[in-house]
């Protein structure tokens, strides 16, 4: 059965793996993100040649998932908040000298949701929203059985719906984002505020205390919810999805989170919409982005060779 191969460049880290046909995860791992360009092509580079050499059959095609703004039409990065030294770079060319089969890029949250949609929790429906919350909020968007790339590749960028007008700053240079409202980053911001709690805090530990019935942590929780409903309320007015997936590191909090949200959510959008949505988790975890843009290759793949 023909290989795929998949990338999900972070902040701090590059994942990569192999996928079937089917979805089925045949090997991952992950590498420390380079700091330079340079660094980050020769690491790429030692990273396909093991691919190469663990997957059973040749690899057909590969996916890459990057931070940041793809423009697809001059296929460059535009801007790359956490990896700056992506802004304005041409990686198409770059990429090409090192994987020799054909290759796709795109954002990683735009391929974390094609995955979830592909062979995660939103297999069989034909819209759907992906939030992946963790240090931001990353989001993809599914509609009539297509990822919903917008006009240039700029859809999904959930995580800068304005929810607080008055709100904190964001790394995108704007003001209540629900980014810098409901992120990890942003919960934990809002405890120490209110606590004083030592920095290096982390929004899990902020978990472990709000189960442990500390009223300030609980609170923390309630008010990301709140504004993480505010913007799910928007996605459903707007779009009438059929899912909306929560992922990301700050989800593990279950109930904490999620019954804030829920209600918040079901305060800021019509009730059809709110009962039509299944609002879920996410149910690939740190492989979304792996398997999903492994998948956006497969599925680029078979429609280029329709074309042909
Ligand atoms: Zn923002």
């Amino acid at each position: 059965m023909p290989v795929y191969a998949g990338f999900d460049l972070g902040g701090t880290q590059l994942k990569y793996g192999l996928i079937d046909g089917f979805g089925a995860l045949l090997f991952k791992d992950k590498s420390a993100t380079p700091p330079t360009i340079e660094g980050f092509l020769d690491l790429v580079g030692r990273l396909w040649k093991e691919l190469r050499r663990r997957a059973p059959e040749p690899i057909e095609a590969a996916g890459f998932g990057i931070p940041g703004i793809y423009d697809l039409r001059t296929r460059k990065i535009l801007q790359s908040p956490n990896f700056s030294g992506l802004d304005e770079f041409d990686i198409q060319p770059a990429l090409a000298r090192v994987l020799d089969v054909p290759f796709w890029v795109d954002n990683d949250a735009n391929m974390a949701a094609f995955g979830e949609w592909a062979h995660g929790a939103g297999r069989g429906v034909q819209s759907l929203v992906l939030l992946t919350i963790g240090t931001g909020i990353g989001g993809g968007i599914i509609l009539g059985g297509r990822l919903w790339q917008g006009g240039c590749g700029f859809a999904g960028e959930v995580g800068h719906i304005t929810v607080n007008p008055d709100g904190a700053m964001c790394n995108c240079g704007r003001q209540g984002c629900l980014e810098a409202e409901a992120s990890a980053t942003a919960l934990v911001r809002d405890y120490r505020r209110a606590t004083g709690a030592p920095d290096g805090i982390t929004a899990e530990e902020i978990a472990r205390r709000a189960g442990a019935g500390e009223e300030a942590a609980r609170r923390a929780y309630e008010r990301a919810g709140y504004y993480l409903g505010i913007g799910l309320g928007i996605l459903l007015n707007l779009l009438n999805p059929e899912k909306i997936l929560l992922g990301g590191g700050v989800m593990a909090s279950g109930e904490l989170l999620l019954r804030p949200t829920l209600d918040s959510a079901r305060n800021r959008s019509y009730k059809a919409t709110f009962d039509c949505c299944s609002i879920e988790r996410a149910s690939l975890g740190n492989d979304a982005g792996i398997i999903g843009s492994a998948a956006w290759a497969v599925r680029n793949l078979a429609s280029d060779r329709g074309r042909a």
